[in-house]
């Protein structure tokens, strides 16, 4: 138990040691033990299980005949130098005009990109320390994982824990075979490693895209685009614009500004002046702006803005709603709060008693 509970925290997840885990955490953990996990249930029997409680909170009372088509939201995981971050900047450069590229410094978390007049926002947090995290707290995002994988280097440790993650959030996958400019690139080798990892390429008859690119020289980049936006035609990615505003926080900081919060909209849509509960925080959306700072009115669902007039910062992977008013939504964040006090109490205590059997 205490190995277990030491790749838990490895993870940020600080359990005890008669917690419940959900399955996702459990196969991380089994991965890390070499094992390769599989869920006894059924696929189906999860679907007919009924919707999770964070799909309950997103969409609670919703009328199906409400859901609209939504921009699909993407995740980049895979192996570090693979090219995360260069794909990320040439994703977010191909949609941007020319003379504007000189002004993309800000990084809030998040972008939205438009190919073929259809949206796709992208988790500007490569790697999947950011995204474990959030799914740990029961965050749930990402429609689509890019796995990229090196053309020189082939598969790698990080490559098999990114496929495992997306497995376990369910996930489709395209492969993003980036540094094909690279003389030492040998795409046979990595397909065929690809094809052993259970993701058989289409050209060789299995149900994997795998899109050549080249993050640095920009090559392929709207090819993995089309991708992204074929795979996300044959699911269900949709939601609810009339309605209040509920989503996660992405990212979260303090600036001169005060509390700056990135939050993703999930369904319903966020306007200027609503009052949001933000985790154990909450406040009047003074100002929105976009992923390029400008100043935004509404926020419809998949969309990555920025929010000012939070009364602290949350945390990446909180749950934010529109509240009906300030007083409700001030009385939730301070029972939240004083929840978040009690259960850190409860951990630090259980890692003191997990450090004493360390040593024991
Ligand atoms: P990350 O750790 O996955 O985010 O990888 P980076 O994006 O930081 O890239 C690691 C290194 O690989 C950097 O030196 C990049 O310039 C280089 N790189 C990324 N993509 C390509 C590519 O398509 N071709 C070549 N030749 N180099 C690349
Ligand atoms: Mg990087």
């Amino acid at each position: 138990p205490i190995d277990v509970i030491k790749v838990l925290m490895h993870n940020g997840i600080m359990a005890s040691i008669n917690q419940r885990i959900d399955y996702e955490t459990a196969a991380l953990v089994a991965h890390e033990f070499g094992f390769e996990p599989r869920e006894q249930r059924p696929p189906e029997a999860v679907e007919e299980e009924g919707p999770s409680l964070l799909w309950q909170r997103l969409y609670a009372g919703e009328d199906p005949s409400k859901l609209k088509p939504r921009p699909p939201v993407v995740v980049v995981l895979g192996h570090v130098d693979h090219g995360k971050t260069t794909l990320l900047d040439a994703i977010r450069r191909t949609n941007v005009a020319a003379q504007e590229v000189g002004q993309i410094t800000q990084r809030i978390g998040a972008y939205q990109v438009e190919y073929n007049g259809r949206k796709i926002t992208f988790l500007d947090t490569p790697g999947h320390e950011a995204f474990t995290q959030m799914r740990a707290r029961g965050a749930q995002v990402t429609d689509i994982a890019v796995l990229v994988v090196a053309a020189d280097d082939g598969v790698m440790p990080q490559t098999r824990e990114a496929l495992a993650h997306a497995r376990a959030a369910r996930l489709p996958i395209i492969v993003a075979l980036n540094k094909i400019d690279k003389p030492t690139a040998n795409i046979e080798r990595v397909m065929s490693q690809l094809a052993e990892l259970g993701l058989v390429p289409q050209e060789y008859g299995g149900d994997t895209i795998v899109v050549k690119v080249s993050a640095k020289q920009r090559i392929g980049i709207e090819d993995l685009l089309e991708a992204i936006l074929l795979v996300a035609e044959t699911r269900e990615i949709k939601a609810n614009p009339d309605r209040p505003a509920v989503g996660t926080v992405i990212d979260a900081r303090v600036d001169r500004r005060g509390p700056v919060a990135t939050l993703l909209v999930q369904n319903g849509t966020l306007k200027q002046g609503d009052i949001i509960v933000a985790g154990a925080t909450y406040g009047r959306v003074r100002a929105m702006f976009d992923d390029r700072g400008r100043p935004l009115k509404k926020a419809p669902p998949s969309t990555p803005v920025e929010v000012l007039g939070l009364s602290d910062v949350p945390e990446a992977g909180d749950l934010f709603e529109v509240a009906e008013s300030e007083r409700q939504a001030r009385e939730l964040a301070e029972r939240r709060a004083a929840e978040r006090q009690r259960q850190r109490q409860v951990r630090r205590m259980s890692l003191e008693d997990l450090y004493r059997r360390m040593q024991a």
